[in-house]
């Protein structure tokens, strides 16, 4: 059954969607209103780590909501001490603020920034981005993004944040002037079409930081939480940033992100910072429940196997049709296309059971749940390869 228009017209029309209503998720699969099954590789934006509802998350989740819900952030609560314990042992950083998404955790990452700049640095605000980078949908987080889409929305912006290339060193220090505090960046730009940093520029950009005296803060809210293969991306390159941003996968599925920050850098005074719901232990005891299972190690060598193969199914079919190169790492991963028909083919697997995202008009990204199958891998590739081969036949 499809959804009929008046059913979700008290909705904002914030975005495009198809009329199907989701009713139940498992592991890689959702079931919509009908009862049709799909294969989910958008899994909530990267969300979705473990699959959906998955029991270990749904578990901790019911017990802990008979135990504590909230106690109000005035008070600590025990859930979320061991939920940062867990993440400073895991990460090499020193403190961390919960927040309830990653725009939230960036928002405070960019306030820790400037207040770091007020104590250590004169005063100095400004914080280095990058062209075509994503971090979030609050004020200063879209003067932060790169976004093209978002240059004229919302005028007048939050000042203070240059745009410099990616994988560009010139361009990072020509932005460089005495009112730079930071340089702030996504390892792989997820958002922009899986367009990654190469490990020498992250490794340049952490010993040029440290030669200045700036803050590196890295925004994994994409990345982290074993996406890539390793807990943090920051690890395959051998850094430590001084400020870190994870979200997405941190709860499994249910709203969770993280500010973290070293020592030196974590510098808010009482009054500076806080929020609700922040460090609920509801949502606290999601993120313990996917750390437990996320940071093992066979489970983060699975991911960096599961990406190989996926990256070597969705080549296999790119030189069938004789599409572009596949790029990203572990489960984070895009497909270029020869032409801009990235929506078209997104909604044709859609309408053949497969849940697939279009970030670019030529790009096809693939961010399944880290859980996923072989079996699933060579399904989805089946799929697609009947949408490519109904486009070709019908083009
Ligand atoms: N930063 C990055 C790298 C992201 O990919 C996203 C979401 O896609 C965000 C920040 C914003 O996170 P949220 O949507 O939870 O606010």
């Amino acid at each position: 059954m499809n959804l009929q228009p008046y059913t979700a017209h008290a909705l904002m029309d914030i975005t495009a969607r198809p009329p199907t209503v989701f009713v139940k998720g498992e592991g890689s699969w959702l079931w919509d209103q009908s009862g049709k099954r799909y294969l989910d590789f958008v899994q909530g934006w990267a969300v979705n780590c473990l699959g959906h509802s998955p029991p270990a998350v749904a578990d901790a989740v019911s017990r802990q909501a008979r135990q504590l819900i909230t106690p109000s952030p005035a008070y600590y609560n025990a859930i979320a001490i061991e939920l940062a314990a867990k993440l400073t042992k895991l990460s090499g950083l020193d403190r961390v603020f919960f927040t309830n998404c990653g725009a939230e955790a960036n928002e405070g990452a960019i306030k820790l920034a400037r207040k770091y700049g007020a104590l250590h640095r004169n005063g100095a605000y400004e914080i280095i981005t990058f062209e075509g980078a994503f971090h979030g949908r609050t004020l200063a987080t879209m003067s932060a993004s790169g976004k093209k889409a978002f240059e004229l929305l919302f005028e007048p912006k939050v000042p203070g944040f240059p745009k410099a290339q990616l994988n560009d060193m010139a361009s990072v220090r020509r932005c460089i002037g005495p009112k730079t505090v930071a340089i702030m960046l996504e390892p792989i730009q997820g958002e922009a079409g899986v367009l990654a940093t190469s490990d020498q520029f992250l490794r340049d950009l952490r010993s040029l930081t440290e030669e200045c005296g700036l803050l590196l803060m890295l925004d994994e809210i994409q990345t982290g939480i074993g996406r890539t293969g390793k807990m943090f991306h920051y690890e395959h390159v051998g850094i430590t940033p001084d400020i870190l941003t994870l979200g997405k996968g941190l709860g499994g599925g249910v709203p969770l992100a993280a500010l973290l920050a070293t020592e030196a850098a974590s510098c808010f005074a009482h009054g500076d910072q806080g929020g609700t719901f922040n460090g609920n232990p509801l949502m606290c005891a999601a993120g313990i429940a996917v750390l437990d299972e996320v940071s093992q190690p066979e489970f983060l060598s699975g991911v960096t196997q599961k990406g190989e193969e996926l990256t070597a199914s969705i080549a296999k079919l790119a030189k069938r049709y004789g599409l572009g190169e596949v790029r990203g790492r572990g489960l984070l991963q895009a497909l270029a296309l020869d032409k801009p028909l990235a929506a078209e083919v997104a909604a044709n697997a859609f309408e053949a059971g497969l849940l697939l995202n279009a970030p670019r008009p030529d790009t096809l990204r693939f961010m399944p749940s880290l859980t996923l199958t072989q079996s699933e891998i060579k399904q989805m590739v089946a799929i697609l390869d009947d949408v490519m081969a109904d486009m070709r036949g019908g083009s």
